[in-house]
């Protein structure tokens, strides 16, 4: 009995803000002690991991009205951050127009983390396993501030060196830490649809095992390939483990105007081993890593071949 009633006097107070303005105002006001939650799932294995202590309040954004919703708009799909994964993948839009987010997706965890964890979650993580996907369909994030909604590139987002980790979220007081995700906008460009181009898309996780893995390496590849098989345009992303994902320009460069012919692949190889700079995992060495991206990429774009 007094360990439950301990248990209980820890237990955090939860609040249900019922708009992205309240939530972000109620964050600025408990600071440090409040921390926003979502799905809870990685919130969870950083509990539970010891990495982070339980805080005194948690902002559930899952009651806010809408922020679930997943729409096509003006011609871009625009997904709310309480979008769970499984919603998303499963959604009729996502699976035809941005069949890439639908299939890393796919590879998060197992179905039960999917039904409850949220897209935004992943998102705002920065390392999750949908963000490469993300910046290889060139979204862009809109923030809530407390006062207005803003949009960002996730290109530039990605880009700020020294975000506060997401154990420091707790900690900090720094308003870039205070804001909050309320969707993806994902553009979905008629162009791509013509005749003369074709869309084509990849995806491929590499962990320590087949499933229910963490990331070692993550690579997604967005292209526009003409009728001579030829890339007119190509984006390719890189992330895994607790590496910020990020584009591999040199080997877009490379590839923009040529088929994946193997002259070219070899290219792309060295290329992707020398602009990936992976964070250290305690699993495998920066080498390992780099190969193993250079291979999966290669080996996806001579699939296309
Ligand atoms: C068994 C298991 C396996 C997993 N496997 C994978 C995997 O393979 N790949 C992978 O990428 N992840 C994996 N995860 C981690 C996690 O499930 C996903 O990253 C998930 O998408 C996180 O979403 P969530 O809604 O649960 O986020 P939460 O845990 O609720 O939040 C995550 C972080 O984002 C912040 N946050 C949440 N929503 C917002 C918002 N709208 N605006 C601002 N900040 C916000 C929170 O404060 C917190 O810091 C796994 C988790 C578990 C438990």
């Amino acid at each position: 009995m007094a360990a439950n009633l301990e248990e209980f006097l820890l237990s955090p107070a939860v609040w249900q803000p019922q708009s992205s303005g309240a939530a972000v105002r109620l964050k600025h006001a408990l600071g440090p002690l409040g921390v926003y939650t979502a799905g809870s799932t990685l919130l969870r294995t950083q509990w539970e991991a010891g990495g982070g202590k339980l805080p005194t309040h948690l902002i559930d954004l899952t009651a806010i009205p809408g922020l679930d919703r997943i729409a096509v708009q003006n011609g871009e799909l625009i997904i709310g951050a309480t979008a769970r994964l499984n919603d998303c993948s499963s959604h009729p839009v996502v699976m035809e127009r941005a069949p890439l987010l639908a299939d890393a997706i796919r590879q998060i965890a197992g179905w039960s983390v999917r039904n409850q964890a949220t897209l935004g979650g992943n998102a705002a993580s920065r390392v999750g396993d949908a963000v490469p996907a993300l910046l290889a369909l060139d979204a862009c994030l809109v923030w809530h501030d407390g006062e207005k909604q803003y949009t960002e590139h996730i290109a530039e987002w990605l880009s700020v060196q020294n975000w506060p980790g997401m154990l420091e979220w707790v900690e900090t007081r720094d308003t870039i830490g205070l804001r909050l995700l309320t969707s993806i906008r994902i553009p979905l460009p008629d162009e791509y649809t013509t005749k003369q181009t074709r869309r084509w898309f990849a995806y491929h996780k590499a962990g320590r095992r087949e499933a229910f893995m963490p990331s070692l390496v993550t690579a997604a590849v967005a292209a526009e390939v003409g009728e001579d098989g030829a890339f007119a345009d190509i984006r390719i992303t890189a992330g895994g483990g607790r590496t910020v994902p990020l584009r591999l320009t040199e080997a877009e460069r490379l590839l923009r105007g040529r088929r994946p012919e193997a002259a070219a692949l070899r290219q792309v190889h060295e290329a992707v081993r020398e602009q990936y700079v992976p964070e250290p995992d305690p699993f495998a060495t920066d080498d390992y890593r780099k190969l193993t991206l250079a291979n999966l990429i290669a080996a996806e774009l001579w699939k296309r071949k």
